[in-house]
C-alpha cells in the first residue's frame, strides 16, 4: 500500500525524495503514471483533476500540499467522511509574516514615494511616517503570527475571526463586529481561508464600509477579491492602494487592468511557498497515524471548510 502524488504539471521529484528519506518502504506513485489504483491509501494533492479520487477504492487520507484546502474542497466528488489534512509549518509562517510585514512597512515608511522622489532628484523630508493601524482578517496559524510580530514591533493591530475569542491579547472582533473592525484600521490584510462564506468577501460594499484611504494586502486567495470592485474602490477613494499576491486567474493575464494601476503592487503568488523538506515529515507522520488508527495532525474541519 502507498501514496499517490497528484499535482499536474509540477515536478514533484523533491517531494518523492523527501518522503523516501523518512520512510523508504512507502510506495509512491506520481500522476499521471499511476498504474496500481488499489495500492493508493493516501493522496497528496495540488490542483488535482476533479473526480480522480473515485479511482482509488482503498483511499483513507487526503493531504494538501499547502496550507489551503480550497483546491481540494472544490471537488464535490470527495466523500464527506474522508479526512483532509493541510500543511502547518514554521517556515511557511515565517515567509508569510515577512511578506506582510514588508508590505506594511513599505507603506508606513513610504518606500514608493522615495523611489519616485529619487527618480525626480527630490529631497522631501516632510511627513516621513504614515500613521498605520493594521487589521488582519483571519487570525489562524498565519494571521495570528502576523499579529504577534506586528504587535512586538509596536504597530497597532486588530484581528477579525469567525468565532468569539476571549483574552486574545489584542483587539479582536468576531465577524458580527466587522464594521467596528474596519473602522478601527487603515491597513486591511486578508489572510482568510477560501470558503463559501469568504469567497468574494472583498467587494465594493465591503470596501465602502472601510475608512477612506484604507490600504489592502491580499495574501490569501484571488477569489476573495472581486477584482473589478477593487478598481472601483480605488477610484472612489475607499482603498488607497493594494499589495496583491493572489489573483482570480494565475498567472495574471497580460491584458489585466491591474498591471496598469500604479497604486497596485503585484507579486506572483510567492508570499509563502510550501517547502517539501518541511512538509514531507508531516505527511509521512499522518500516513503512519492513518495506518495505526491514531488521530491525524493538522486535520481540517470539513464542516467549516478550513
Ligand atoms: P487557519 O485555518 O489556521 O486560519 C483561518 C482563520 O480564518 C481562522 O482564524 C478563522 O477564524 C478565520 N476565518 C475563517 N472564516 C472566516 C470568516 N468567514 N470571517 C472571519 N474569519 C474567518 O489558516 P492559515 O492561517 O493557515 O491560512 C490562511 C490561508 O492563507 C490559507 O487558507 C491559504 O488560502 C492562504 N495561504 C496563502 C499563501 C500564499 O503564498 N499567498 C501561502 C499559504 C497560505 P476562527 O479562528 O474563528 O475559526
Amino acid at each position: 500500500m502507498g501514496i499517490a502524488i497528484i499535482s499536474p504539471g509540477r515536478d514533484v521529484t523533491v517531494w518523492v525524495e523527501n518522503i523516501k528519506k523518512i520512510d523508504q518502504k512507502i510506495r509512491i506513485q506520481v500522476y499521471p503514471d499511476i498504474s496500481d489504483d488499489n495500492n493508493v491509501e493516501a493522496v497528496i494533492l495540488w490542483q488535482h483533476p476533479k473526480g480522480i479520487l473515485d479511482r482509488f477504492p482503498n483511499l483513507k487520507l487526503v493531504c494538501s500540499m499547502g496550507a489551503g484546502v480550497d483546491h481540494i474542497l472544490s471537488d464535490k466528488s470527495i466523500p464527506h467522511n474522508l479526512p483532509i489534512t493541510r500543511i502547518v509549518d514554521s517556515k511557511l509562517t515565517f515567509s508569510m509574516t515577512n511578506y506582510v510585514i514588508m508590505g506594511v512597512l513599505n507603506l508606513h515608511r513610504q518606500i514608493d514615494r522615495y523611489k519616485s522622489d529619487k527618480n525626480r532628484r527630490v529631497w522631501d523630508m516632510s511627513n516621513p511616517e504614515l500613521p498605520i493601524s493594521v487589521g488582519v482578517m483571519g487570525v489562524g496559524e498565519l494571521g495570528g503570527d502576523v499579529i504577534e510580530k506586528l504587535q512586538f514591533m509596536g504597530i497597532s493591530v486588530a484581528g477579525l475571526g469567525n468565532t468569539i475569542k476571549e483574552n486574545s491579547g489584542y483587539p479582536y472582533f468576531d465577524r458580527s463586529r466587522t464594521d467596528e473592525f474596519l473602522k478601527s484600521i487603515n491597513v486591511l490584510v486578508c489572510m482568510l481561508p477560501l470558503t463559501p462564506e469568504t469567497e468574494g468577501i472583498l467587494n465594493i460594499d465591503f470596501f465602502r464600509r472601510c475608512k477612506k484611504g484604507t490600504y489592502l494586502i491580499n495574501v490569501a486567495r484571488g477569489k476573495h477579491l472581486v477584482e473589478m470592485d477593487l478598481l472601483k474602490a480605488l477610484d472612489e477613494g475607499f482603498i488607497s492602494g493594494a499589495l496583491l499576491d493572489v489573483f482570480q486567474q494565475e498567472p495574471l493575464p497580460e491584458d489585466h487592468p491591474f498591471w496598469e494601476r500604479e497604486e497596485i503592487t503585484i507579486t506572483p503568488h510567492i508570499a509563502s511557498v510550501t517547502n517539501p523538506e518541511a512538509a514531507a515529515p508531516q505527511i509521512v507522520e499522518n500516513y503512519h497515524r492513518m495506518l495505526n488508527n491514531q488521530p491525524l495532525v493538522n486535520k481540517i474541519d470539513r464542516n467549516k471548510g478550513y
